[in-house]
């Protein structure tokens, strides 16, 4: 018998679940979104077993507000079509159901087993990699394929208890993340939960236990056959959830960073300053702060960050080749951009937004002609706060900071010193008579 079917007979005939009533623990239903509580409800109402699990859970249990709610059920995706109006069954890899609201998607599952456990539905694995699963089956064969104990524990809306399998409470409150199963192999599942231990530790503030940390260093390499897509999807949810300074120092101490932007941790590793370390935390710290002021992130000005040493170290060569500093700038930015999306691919939008931010450097270098036009450029202001990067990062340049933080002041200067308000309209505006009461 494998490891994994020994983990399976485990769960089936020996593993009973801790049960904690409602009276002792810190889950009430007005923590819990009201969507995700109709689509709980409805599932139960309809005859299912219905319950919240994952980061809804923990994050409750953390007392921190969820960033979304997750449900799982004995209702097959068809069934749960049927529940709801607004429904898309996605997926491939794991097949399940978004349930959409105005402002919210409630994520509905269906329990699923390890695939030797039942012969319905199917299951499929590669090499130890799990490209498919899509076999059903109860919590208790569910509980088992989740990734952290923190992140296998159910609420059940039937009785409003808690239900956990696999001591994920008792590791809240040690602040442990520990692995369920054998870590290697939970890992050679799915690689890409080496960069979810990460995310988990920095955003809730856990340990990761020593068994988890253990095999990194042996398996890491498999991340490389991870789909780019999937990884920015990774980067996206390790470095906008506002926790992004640490996850870096963690992704580096891992040496898990080389996954994820390999030119640039190449780059970090071989020089002796720190500048691109320095610059990138800077541009971290920017970020969580700015979320944390309830200011929005874009990702394209994250990549920028991210890939603009590579970008310059390889503008200044072909500067040095006697290209002009613009092309030069291009000229690396595509080559640096089409390296950087056999890791991690995305949208064109977030690419496109990198080079011009990189574009817009030499511009607000020089004292513009017309700045003008460089102020009436949708990426300008994106590109002013790049440059403040620059700045907080060590480089000199406050001459070119100060004329353009002035040229955005004039630009909001009241409208009386402008001579664009004396149009023949607004002259016209100025005679025509009141309305009188
Ligand atoms: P977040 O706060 O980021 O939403 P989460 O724990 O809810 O955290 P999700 O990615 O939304 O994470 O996944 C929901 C749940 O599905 C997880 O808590 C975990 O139980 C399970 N899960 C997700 N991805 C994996 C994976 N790669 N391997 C095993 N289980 C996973
Ligand atoms: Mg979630």
């Amino acid at each position: 018998m494998n490891k994994k079917q020994e983990i399976a007979t485990v769960s089936r005939l020996n593993t009973k679940p801790r049960i904690i009533p409602r009276d002792q623990h810190t889950i009430s239903r007005d923590l819990i979104s009201e969507n995700a509580l109709k689509v709980l409800y409805r599932l139960k109402n309809a005859g299912y077993k219905s319950y919240l699990v994952g980061g809804g859970v923990r994050d409750i249990l953390l007392g921190r507000q969820p960033k979304d709610f997750d449900v799982v059920t004995d209702a097959k995706p068809e069934q749960i079509r049927e529940l709801f109006r607004h429904c898309r069954l996605i997926g491939r890899r794991f097949r399940l159901a978004h349930v959409h609201f105005r402002n919210e998607i409630i994520e509905v599952s269906t329990f699923r087993a390890p695939h030797h456990v039942s012969d319905e539905g199917e299951g499929h694995v590669q090499d130890g990699r799990i490209v498919r699963d899509n076999v059903y089956g109860d919590i208790d064969d569910d509980v088992w394929r989740r990734d952290f104990t923190v992140n296998a524990l159910f609420y059940n809306i039937a009785d409003f208890s808690v239900v956990d399998y696999v001591g994920g409470v008792n590791d809240l409150n040690e602040r442990k993340l520990r692995l369920i199963g054998d870590p290697v192999q939970r890992y050679i599942e799915d690689p890409v939960r080496m960069l979810r231990a990460v995310r988990f530790a920095s955003k809730l503030g856990l340990d990761i236990h020593a068994d988890a940390v253990a095999p990194i260093p042996k398996y890491a390499d498999m991340l490389e056959n991870i789909p780019p897509a999937r990884l920015f999807e990774e980067v996206l949810k390790l470095f906008m959830a506002g926790h992004a300074i640490k996850t870096f120092e963690l992704l580096r101490q891992h040496r898990l960073f080389k996954y994820l932007f390999p030119q640039t941790d190449k780059l970090i590793d071989s020089e002796a300053n720190n500048y691109s370390a320095c610059f990138i935390k800077q541009a971290l710290v920017n970020t969580d702060q700015r979320l944390a002021e309830g200011n929005t992130v874009s990702p394209g000005f994250l990549l920028a960050a991210f890939l603009w040493e590579p970008m310059r170290r390889e503008a200044e060569e072909h500067m040095g080749h006697g290209l002009p500093e613009m092309e030069a700038i291009q000229l690396a930015g595509d080559a640096v951009i089409s390296r950087q999306i056999a890791s991690t691919s995305m949208p064109k939008r977030f690419s496109q937004m990198a080079r011009d931010i990189w574009s817009l450097q030499v511009r607000l270098k020089k004292i513009a002609k017309r700045p003008f036009k460089v102020l009436s450029n949708n990426r300008f202001r994106a590109a002013y706060d790049f440059l403040l990067l620059r700045a907080q990062a060590g480089e000199q340049l406050s001459e070119c900071i100060e004329y353009w933080t002035q040229q955005q002041l004039e630009e909001s200067m009241p409208i009386i010193n402008k001579p664009r308000s004396d149009t023949k309209q607004n002259r016209r505006r100025r005679r025509r008579p009141r309305d009188k009461d």
